[in-house]
Order: C-alpha cells, then sequence, then structure tokens
C-alpha cells in the first residue's frame, strides 16, 4: 500500500466563520477531516502532520517554508510521496521556494487548498484534495512516482510549482503558469503530460534549508520617485535588488535611474531583471530601453515569476557562493525558467 504524508498548514479550506466578525479564521485539521469522509476509503496509507496553529497563508513566511522542507527531509524515505494543504494567497511562494530547498527529489509534493471552506456546500476543496492526493499517489508499472517535483494541483489542473502563480481572488480557476503547460488535466481520468514532466540529474535527495531575505522588489511603475527608492540600497543589506520591468524587460532611460543601478551594481549588488508581464520573457538588448542593462550586467530573469525569482533569490544568498550567483539565477535549475537561445 503507497504511504503519503499530508501536511495540513491552513488556508481557506480549513477555516470557519467566526460568528461575531464574519471573518474567515483558521481551524485545526479534525475540521476539515470530518467534512471528508472520502479520505478513509482510499486504499492508501495516510499520515497528517499539521502545523500547531494553522495559518492563513499571508502569515506563512520562510520559517515555515523550513518547517515544511524539514519534515519532508525526515520523513522521505518512509512515504511515497506528500501533499501540502495550504492557503492560496502565498501558495506559489511556498512552492516554488520548496523546489529549490529540496533538489534532487524524486517523490511527488503536491500543493493544494480551496478557494471555500470545506465546510461550505459548493466548495472546491473536497475534489482538489480527492485529486491531489491521487495524483500524489499516482506511479508508473515499475512503480515510481509519476511526479517527481513541487506541484500545484488546483481545479482539475496540475501546475508546476515554481511556475505558478495566483491569478483570481474569486473563481475557481486560481491559479495559472502561463509560461509553462500544464504538467497534468483531471477529467473522468488524469491526463498526463509526461514530457512536460521535470527529472533530476542529481543522484539524491540534496535539502538546503537556509535561505536569506536580503533582497528588495521595485516594480518599476512610470514616474516613480527614483531617489526615494535608492535610499534603501544604501543598506548593506540589500544583496540583491530584483527589478520588475516593462514588456521584454524594458525601463526608463533617465540619468538618475541608470547611475542608481550602475551605482550599486559597483558595490557588489545583484540585480535581477523580470516582466511585469503575466506572461512572455525578458529579453535584455531587444529594444534601446533595455539594452543599458545588458551593458552593465544585470542579470536576465527571463520568464520567472516573480514567486520564484524571489524565492530563487533567498535560496541563492543562502546557498551559492556570491561570484556564481549571478550565473545561478539565470540558470534553469528546477524547470523554473526557460533559456533562451540568442539571436
Ligand atoms: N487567505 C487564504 C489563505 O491564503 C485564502 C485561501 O486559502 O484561499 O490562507
Amino acid at each position: 500500500m503507497r504511504k503519503l504524508l499530508l501536511i495540513y498548514t491552513g488556508g481557506t479550506i480549513g477555516m470557519i466563520t467566526n460568528a461575531q466578525t464574519g471573518a474567515l479564521e483558521s481551524f485545526d485539521f479534525a475540521h476539515l477531516y470530518a467534512h471528508i469522509p472520502e479520505l478513509k476509503r482510499f486504499e492508501l496509507d495516510i499520515q497528517v502532520k499539521s502545523f500547531e496553529q494553522p495559518l492563513d497563508s499571508s502569515e506563512v513566511s520562510p520559517q515555515h517554508w523550513q518547517q515544511i522542507a524539514s519534515w519532508i527531509t525526515d520523513a522521505y524515505d518512509q512515504f511515497d510521496g506528500f501533499v501540502i494543504l495550504h492557503g492560496t494567497d502565498t501558495m506559489a511562494y511556498t512552492a516554488s521556494a520548496l523546489s529549490f530547498m529540496l533538489q534532487g527529489l524524486r517523490k511527488p509534493i503536491v500543493f493544494t487548498g480551496s478557494q471555500l471552506p470545506i465546510g461550505i456546500i459548493r466548495t472546491d476543496g473536497k475534489e482538489n484534495l480527492i485529486t491531489a492526493i491521487e495524483i500524489a499517489a499516482a506511479c508508473d508499472a515499475q512503480g515510481e512516482p509519476i511526479v517527481q517535483e513541487v506541484a500545484v494541483y488546483f481545479e482539475y489542473a496540475l501546475f508546476r510549482g515554481n511556475r505558478s502563480s495566483k491569478v483570481s481572488a474569486h473563481q475557481f480557476e486560481a491559479f495559472a503558469a502561463p509560461n509553462y503547460p500544464l504538467l497534468a488535466k483531471a477529467g473522468v481520468q488524469i491526463e498526463w503530460y509526461k514530457e512536460r514532466l521535470f527529472r533530476t540529474n542529481l543522484p539524491a535527495l540534496q535539502p538546503q534549508l537556509q535561505l536569506s531575505n536580503e533582497v528588495l522588489i521595485w516594480r518599476l511603475f512610470p514616474g516613480m520617485p527614483i531617489a526615494l527608492y535608492a535610499k534603501a540600497l544604501q543598506f548593506p543589506q540589500v544583496k540583491i535588488l530584483i527589478l520588475e520591468t516593462f514588456g521584454a524587460g524594458n525601463a526608463f532611460s533617465t540619468i538618475e535611474f541608470q547611475s542608481v543601478i550602475q551605482g550599486y551594481i559597483a558595490a557588489g549588488g545583484l540585480v535581477l531583471n523580470i516582466t511585469q508581464c503575466q506572461s512572455g520573457a525578458v529579453r535584455q538588448g531587444a529594444y534601446q530601453t533595455s539594452t543599458f542593462f545588458e551593458q552593465i550586467g544585470v542579470v536576465s530573469g527571463a520568464d520567472l515569476t516573480a514567486e520564484a525569482a524571489l524565492t530563487k533569490s533567498m535560496f541563492a544568498l543562502a546557498n551559492i557562493e556570491a561570484a556564481h550567483r549571478g550565473h545561478f539565477l539565470k540558470s534553469a535549475i528546477v524547470g523554473e525558467l526557460t533559456t533562451l537561445e540568442k539571436g
């Protein structure tokens, strides 16, 4: 019998309404379990671990990512797969972070949650959880797990975790991965797109749980008060600056902006360029408004999501030597970006 570890961190799926305030609040796993009697019908050995205090995922921090990653590391040999119940708001961040922290993965880690609590009749939580469990338990004829990476399952679709983003606060289709096609689609049967699944080259799981939050993100906007933002770069703690630029990686070419970025790089800072667009990639040098970045050594983040860019930067600061970080950020490590041929 296949063995799964279900980790309950919180999120809407297990919330109930506070009678006084009318706001949704996190509740314990027993409440959730009582609403899904189907869990007992699986021919699977499902063990449960729960955060002592289940959280709305807006409260989830890198310490919680480390907690989840260390539970998985400790249980890795005893289980065939892992399902993480998590709030949708920051699910893409946690899934992205785990993909970098747990390289060498050969078992599935499937994140899911819901837009409506499990106690509501129209909940999407039941289907999401039940199918996420099926996906985490799925294996080929040799008994090898079909999914061997961190994934997000939501509303009949399986996404690569570090390609996913929350795109809707109210639709059941809350997630998308605009730069990478679905890994699987759940209909009457689960339709797998096996050629899209990630496979590691590493010989074994390599847990690296350290992270550093010495990162800033600037989402560029017309009229941005550069002098105000530049003040933050004076702190020595800012080791990576992520620029969310326009279109294919473009920015205004004012002297003020360019000298701030150039000065920061000259002082040893690393700048990573990602696009504000939901889909597509940075192509530095494609327009005159991005040639400056190419000339001064800004790292192109290609088609990284903001969530993957941030967590990859946090991971790089704690685990990759300073001299190699630029190369690491622009390389595809766990299927998080598409490397583009030049020309
Ligand atoms: N605020 C909730 C959370 O992220 C939303 C959800 O789970 O859908 O925990």
